[in-house]
């Protein structure tokens, strides 16, 4: 499966990783409660594909989530 990873603030592509399985807890999917995951991972089973909304590093940096926890943290999804 391949997992896009997208900036939820900015729309820059992050990153794309080709997995076999998606380890639930390595991707820290597992720290999500569900309706998080509804809003941060969509799932295109057709395509065998997986989208991730995290953050950009300019974006992190930027609001500041690197030194701030915040409710709304999802960088954690690296
Ligand atoms: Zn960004």
């Amino acid at each position: 499966m391949k997992i896009f990873y997208n900036c939820a603030h900015c729309g820059a592509a992050i990153d794309v990783i080709e997995v076999d399985q998606v380890d639930e807890v390595k991707f820290g999917f597992d720290c999500l409660t569900a309706e998080e995951r509804q809003d941060i991972i969509k799932v295109n089973v057709k395509e065998n594909t997986m989208h991730v909304h995290s953050l950009c590093d300019k974006c992190i940096e930027a609001l500041g989530f690197h030194e701030k926890k915040s409710d709304q943290q999802i960088n954690f999804l690296h």
